[in-house]
């Protein structure tokens, strides 16, 4: 997809672009201690602040409105906090629809999950923009209703080329999980996994059906390095993966774009029954920013740290949802603590 910001002129380089949309709920708690450890670990780069979902809608009747959307396009990632508001549950525009709207527009199409924890530490890369859940839709005459999964190869061999890529730089082990016993989706899934393959010699392949897949991940999800899978398969497999490696609440994403901003955020949601009282877990907002360090800044070393930061602190300073007592504040302070003791070049 073309970016929409024209380049920096001949023989200089732009400072990296960054919008944060805090979002709705504890979005914005947890945003704030997102800001300021940026500021600690890439104080070069250029943070833009704008609203998505309910805020947006409370301040512009939309919940992706134009600013924010041309200020994503123009941006190297977007850092995003969770969107929703029981306020406009029942509502026809409703906060939820600025996200996928945004997802859409981005082109955002490979959905990063990593789940670690101990010795687990799987990657599921989930195709985002085809399948089932953008297939034709609609209701027969004699009352049947029905969904269908449509998949364009292209769609199919972007999302593959991108998984193998990863798995080359972590452990070389692909495992490419579909229903190709049933789906005809899924036979074209298998071939293109074959025929990329041939590319990425040096990266192990396996095909896994996803009803076994399930299971492997739940009774030994070590041994699994990287997983690409389908847009639905994706969505299960990865809460699936997150539940096994310590909960939703700690997860982080990265969906993904070629060539454009990716969209970096945590999978949990605005956690209505808890904003406004400071006691958010932050960390899977954390998390998300690491994977922005090193996914569209390249930034590997300072994502490490912060990945590892984070670790730390929620060992040390855990919040009430991992049965602590520590305020969102205190752990985002834990978190800068470990840093400045790890980040050889933190500035003062
Ligand atoms: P939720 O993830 O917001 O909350 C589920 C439970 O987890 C709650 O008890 C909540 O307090 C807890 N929780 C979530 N995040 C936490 C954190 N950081 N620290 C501590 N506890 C945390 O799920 P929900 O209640 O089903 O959804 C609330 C709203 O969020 C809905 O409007 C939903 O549509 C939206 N949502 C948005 C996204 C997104 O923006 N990507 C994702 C999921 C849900």
């Amino acid at each position: 997809m073309p970016r929409s910001s024209a380049p920096p002129p001949a023989g200089r380089t732009r400072r990296p672009r960054v919008v944060l949309l805090p979002g709705d709920g504890v979005g914005p708690e947890i945003a704030a201690e997102a800001r300021v450890v940026l500021g600690m670990l890439a104080p070069d780069v250029e943070l833009e602040e704008r609203p998505i979902g309910a805020a947006a809608i409370r301040a512009t009747g939309d919940p992706l409105p134009e600013e924010t959307l041309a200020a994503c396009r123009a941006a190297d990632a977007v850092l995003k906090g969770p969107v929703g508001d029981p306020e406009f549950d029942a509502a026809d525009v409703r906060p939820e629809q600025g996200l996928l709207r945004l997802r859409e527009a981005l082109d955002a199409y490979a959905n990063l999950r990593p789940a670690v924890s101990g010795d687990v530490d799987v990657l599921i890369v989930r195709e985002l923009v085809g399948g089932l859940y953008f297939g034709a839709r609609g209701v027969r005459d004699d009352g049947t209703v029905f969904d269908t999964c449509e998949y364009h190869p292209r769609l199919i061999e972007r999302l593959v080329r991108r998984a193998f890529t990863l798995a080359r730089s972590r452990r070389g082990q692909l495992t490419s999980v579909d229903k190709a016993n049933v789906l005809e989706t899924s036979r074209l899934w298998r071939r293109i996994v074959g025929e990329v393959a041939a590319d990425y010699p040096d990266v192990r392949v396996e095909h896994m059906l996803v009803d076994n897949a399930a299971m492997q991940l739940a009774v030994a999800p070590q041994r699994f390095d990287v997983i690409a899978t389908e847009n639905m398969f994706g969505d299960i497999l990865s809460d699936l993966a997150a539940a096994v490696t310590g909960g939703l609440g700690l997860a982080p994403s990265a969906s993904l774009a070629e060539g454009g901003p990716g969209i970096f955020e945590p999978v949990h949601g605005s956690a209505p029954d808890i904003a406004g009282r400071g006691i958010a877990n932050p960390a899977a907002m954390l998390r998300s920013l690491a994977l922005l360090l090193e996914h569209a800044l390249g930034r590997i070393e300072e994502a490490r740290s912060l990945a590892r930061a984070v670790e730390h602190a929620l060992a040390a300073a855990p919040t009430p949802d991992l049965g602590g007592v520590s305020t969102t504040a205190e752990l985002g302070a834990a978190v800068r603590e470990q840093l400045a003791l790890t980040v050889s070049k933190a500035p003062a």
